[in-house]
């Protein structure tokens, strides 16, 4: 049996939120508006998954596949200074990929699940999972096909993270809520319907504070406390 790790985001707020980090053997989504910092997770998460276990970290490497070209190198390099790590031996154990298309995206994970059967992966970001779904699949019905495709990469995450004992960390878009109702303090919604819902191990709804501050809410979870989470983004990564 795999044992699951759990890998510091960097804050300890959020980290209790979550039981002690993100879990391997699952699937993290992320969903928020613009810059509420899904991105600058990912990144954080880049260099923890690289520490030893003691320190709270995976002890293996990172797969990052990038569907909106917000991946930057140089911002890993103060992070991994922040956590006392060499930022280019940190940057080496990243294996990354631009995907362009939804089958680009798909075939991608085909090919990483080899690469991660010879060298010890603990963590894979896709940032994020639904953008070319939602370009590729724009037209007037073809809703259910995007469904369908989105069903088969999403089980595909799920058969990676328990092979490989591996945390997936997926974001996502919001998308106004025509229906009202449950949202009237915020109109807005994640992306994906009942199919990403299904999915995800957990998900987390980001929002902006004040100034550099976040806030993180686990969205959908009748089974868990309704509890929220204060971070901050900065030069070193998430933090308190
Ligand atoms: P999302 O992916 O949710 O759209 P990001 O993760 O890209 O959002 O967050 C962007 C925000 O992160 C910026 O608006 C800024 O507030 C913060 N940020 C980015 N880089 C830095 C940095 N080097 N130092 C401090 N804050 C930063
Ligand atoms: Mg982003």
């Amino acid at each position: 049996r795999k044992a699951v790790v759990r890998i510091t985001t960097g804050s300890q707020a959020l980290d209790e939120l979550l039981g002690g980090g993100i879990e391997t053997l699952a699937i993290t989504e992320a969903f928020g508006e613009f810059r509420s910092g899904k991105t600058q997770l990912a990144h954080t998460l880049c260099v923890s998954t690289q520490l030893p276990i003691n320190l709270h970290g995976g002890n293996g490497k990172v797969a990052y596949i990038d569907t909106e070209g917000t991946f930057r190198p140089d911002r890993i390099v103060p992070i991994a200074e922040r956590f006392g790590m060499d930022p280019s031996a940190v940057l080496d154990n990243i294996i990354y990929a631009r995907a362009y298309t939804y089958e680009h995206q798909y075939n991608l994970l085909l090919g990483l699940a080899a690469k991660m059967s010879e060298e010890p992966f603990r963590l894979l970001i896709v940032d994020s999972v639904i953008a070319l779904f939602r370009v590729d699949f724009s037209g007037r019905g073809e809703l259910a096909e995007r469904q369908q495709k989105l069903a088969q990469m999403l089980s595909r995450l799920t058969k990676i993270a328990e092979e490989f004992n591996v945390a997936v960390y997926m974001t996502n878009q919001v998308i106004a809520d025509p229906g009202g109702g449950v949202f009237i303090s915020d109109p807005k919604k994640p992306a994906g319907g009942h199919v990403l819902a299904h999915a995800a191990t957990i998900r987390l709804m980001l929002r902006k504070g004040k100034g550099e501050q976040r806030v993180c809410k686990i969205f959908d979870a009748p089974n868990l406390p309704e509890a929220e989470a204060v971070f901050q983004i900065t030069p070193g990564g998430i933090a308190d």
